[in-house]
Formats: C-alpha cells, structure tokens, sequence
C-alpha cells in the first residue's frame, strides 16, 4: 500500500456525540459556567428540559424550560418521550429524548443540566454519560455567594443550603467534583473533561477496528 493510499485510508479518532450531565449546589455558579461554556466552545448543545414549574420572571418558554402542564407532563412520560425525569420540590423536570438523540447523533455533545435524581438515571441507562458536580471551595463561600446575589429572601438561602446538605452525600456517585473558585479557569478545566471522555478506548472501539484492518493490510 502507498504512502497516499495509507493517508486516504488512515484512521482517524471517532467523534460520536456524547453526553455530560452537570450539577452544582445553587449558588456554586453552574449557571455562569453553561453560560461561558456554550459561547466559547461550539461543540456543545444544551437539552432544553420540560418543568410543570411556572417560569420565573424573564424565562422563556423554549429558552429556559419548556413550560408545560401536570397533563401535559404525564402523557410525555405515557408516550415515552422523555429520557428521564424527577419529581423536585413540588414540581416535575424531565429531559426531552428527541433533542438529545438527534443533536448526539449529528456528533455533538449534549450537555444536561440536571439534579441528582436524574443524573442517576441517565448514568444507569448510559453508562458512558460523564457526570460532573460543580461546587465552592466551601461550603462558607457558597453561603457567601447566595448572599451576595441578593435575589432570595434569608429564609430561601437557609432552605437552599439545607437541600446542598443534603445532595453532598450523592455527590459520590458522580465522576468528577469541579471546584468553581476561578471561572476562566473553570471553563477551561469542564471543557477538558468533557474532551477527554471521547479518548476513552470504550468510545474508540470503531477506530480501534478499522486500525486493526489497516495493520493487516500494511504487513501484506
Ligand atoms: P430550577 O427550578 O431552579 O430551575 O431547577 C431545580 C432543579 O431541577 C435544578 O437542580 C435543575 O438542575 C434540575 N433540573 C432541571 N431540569 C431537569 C431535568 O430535566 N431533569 C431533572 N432530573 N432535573 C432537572
């Protein structure tokens, strides 16, 4: 085989589109970080999830969530539209399927910001999913931070840093802890992560194939 046969046919690493679940105790910046996140790279999509929750003054409907009725919600669940969902609060948030097949099948990675319960789920039915969980260096600063932000009453951030009490004990079950103390830095490192999940020899199974045929060929 010659040099430029080799080059035609030369195997290059494969990239299928994987899936990234992000959590984060509130007030740990994982909102900023998708935000940073999605403009800086362009390999990325964010799922779109559906809640029964009402919007929040200056969400939108099909930016921010997809707003949908208690009925609405349980006959996505009867017709099997929804890759996982969790009952949070008083409310139901589920991951639409569509979207993530397509955008995962197209080689993007799609990202899904998404609590616990939910990230369990999908882990469990997509082993491959890389699970991240971002936090503060502590858990002083992360009461720091929902303080600063000035948006919730006392009593919301005191409710709101019981719930990071009690989502700490699964952060076990993720695969990696970010530390958010330096955005840029933290943007960087997500990206990284999420990049070196397609390294994996498991998600290289088809290069490692088409290398094995190659390697016949060249000792032919
Ligand atoms: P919020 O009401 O503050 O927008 O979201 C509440 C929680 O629901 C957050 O932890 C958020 O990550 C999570 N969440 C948002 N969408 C989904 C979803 O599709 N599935 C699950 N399991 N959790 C979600």
């Amino acid at each position: 085989m010659s040099d430029t046969d080799m080059k035609k046919h030369g195997s290059s690493l494969k990239k299928k589109g994987m899936l990234a679940v992000i959590s984060g105790f509130s007030g740990a910046g994982k909102g900023t970080l998708m935000k940073r996140l999605l403009n800086e790279y362009d390999n990325y999509s964010l799922s779109i999830s559906a809640t029964t929750r009402d919007p929040r003054p200056g969400e939108r409907d099909g930016v921010d969530y997809f707003f949908v009725t208690k009925e609405r919600f349980q006959e996505m669940i009867q017709n099997d539209e929804l890759l996982e969902y969790a009952k949070y609060v008083d409310n139901y948030y589920g991951t639409p399927k569509a979207y993530v097949e397509s955008e995962m099948e197209k080689g993007r990675d799609v990202i899904l910001e998404i609590e616990i319960q939910g990230a369990l789920k999908i882990k469990a039915k997509f082993p491959e999913t890389v699970l991240i969980f971002i936090t503060t260096p502590s858990a002083e600063e992360l009461k720091k931070r929902l303080m600063h932000r000035g948006t919730e009453s006392d009593e919301v951030i005191m409710k709101r840093l019981e719930r990071a009490s009690l989502e700490a004990v699964g952060v076990e079950a993720y695969d990696y802890i970010l530390v958010n103390d330096d955005l840029d830095k933290t943007v960087k490192h997500l990206n990284y992560l999420i990049q070196d999940q397609h390294m994996r020899v498991s998600q290289q199974l088809e290069f490692l194939e088409e290398f094995q045929k190659e390697l016949r060929m060249v000792i032919m």
